[in-house]
């Protein structure tokens, strides 16, 4: 369906579970968040449901997310779920990798068509800085895991001043010896990511041109999203970059997002939301339908993160997906 400025939306993320098992520091509170009631939370049968209606509505991509999903018993259950709904033509999941080597063969055997694993440093001890748990060695045995498997793999590495934007080379190399793609996503204003200072993605773009050459933009389809890839030579993968402050790409924004207790969330950047969980609830497919067209119908132009006081998401980004 289109929404008032135009554009298709196909796409929706989907929050399945607030809890995980890293402290991320731009993204979740050290002491956690919140706990939510259980029975607050959709089931995944639920989650189902609201996909159905949606891919009348024209979703067809869905992807994955939390906090982190594969936390939440039977995420590769709903994976397999979704898969068999009429319309939906892709399901992908983004992770933190923890959990991944255990759950990498079932994820393909469910049919996942792509995953998103975060690593923000190669370095042991950075990464438990940042995340607050000794957990390198398991993404990266996770990682290891999942390419055994014909299913793509992108990283995804948030830059921040200080911490780990020294390390865009050893990150983006990455891609040299795997096939996998790297992606730098620019620190959104969103919840305690407010505290920390973006690295402008040209700024990296700059300093790996400078040292591979300048660098040949990759116009395949690589995912759902607004990432720009290029091709470094004798890669195999490529770089992308997702600038949401520096490259503000509302224009080509596809997505709604549903939180893990049923709201419906047109644009990252405001508080705004409209719970289906009733409707889902008291099995009314019809006014589910209604309410994502509603939402679809309310996504504004676009976000204001570049006026953060515009922004009116004051949530972790652990609760609304990311
Ligand atoms: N736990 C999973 C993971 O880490 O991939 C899925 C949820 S996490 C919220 C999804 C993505 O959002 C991660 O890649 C994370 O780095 C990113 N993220 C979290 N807070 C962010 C922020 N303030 N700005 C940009 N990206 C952020
Ligand atoms: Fe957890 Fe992902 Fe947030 Fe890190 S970014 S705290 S892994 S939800």
């Amino acid at each position: 369906m289109t929404d008032n400025y135009g554009r298709i939306i196909d796409y929706m993320r989907i929050s399945i579970t607030d809890l995980c098992n890293l402290r991320c520091r731009y993204c979740m509170p050290a002491q956690g968040i919140h706990w939510l009631p259980m029975e607050d939370i959709l089931t995944l049968e639920e989650i189902t449901e609201i996909c159905r209606q949606a891919s009348k509505t024209g979703i067809r991509k869905i992807k994955i997310t939390g906090g982190e999903p594969l936390v939440r018993r039977g995420c590769t259950e709903l994976i397999g779920m979704l898969k068999t709904v009429p319309g939906i033509e892709q399901v992908t999941l983004t992770t933190n990798g923890v959990l991944l080597a255990q759950y990498a063969k079932e994820l393909y055997e469910k049919g996942l068509d792509a995953v998103n694993v975060s690593l923000d440093t190669l370095d042991k001890d950075k990464y438990a800085e940042i995340t607050g748990f000794d957990a390198f060695s398991k993404v990266m045995y996770g990682i290891s895991e999942m390419e055994k498997y014909p299913v793509p793999l992108k990283i995804n590495v948030v830059p921040h001043r200080g911490v780990n934007d020294n390390e865009w080379q050893q990150l983006t190399e990455l891609a040299r010896d795997h096939s996998l793609d790297v992606r730098f996503i620019e620190m959104m204003p969103i919840g305690l990511g407010q505290q920390f200072q973006p690295v402008s993605n040209m700024e990296i773009l700059q300093k790996l041109q400078k040292y591979y050459g300048v660098l040949k933009p990759d116009t395949r389809v690589h995912g759902n999203g607004p990432a720009a890839y290029y091709h470094i030579p004798g890669f195999k993968g490529c770089v992308g970059f997702i600038s949401a402050i520096h490259g503000k790409f509302c224009a080509q924004c596809n997505r709604i997002r549903l939180t893990s207790i049923g709201q419906l969330k047109p644009c990252l950047s405001y508080a705004d939301s409209i719970s289906v969980k009733e409707a889902v609830r008291n099995q009314q497919g019809d006014e589910v339908r209604r309410l994502i067209e509603q939402a679809i119908l309310s996504k504004p132009c676009g976000h204001s993160f570049e006026n953060p006081s515009a922004v009116t998401e004051m949530r972790e980004m652990a609760k609304i997906g990311g």
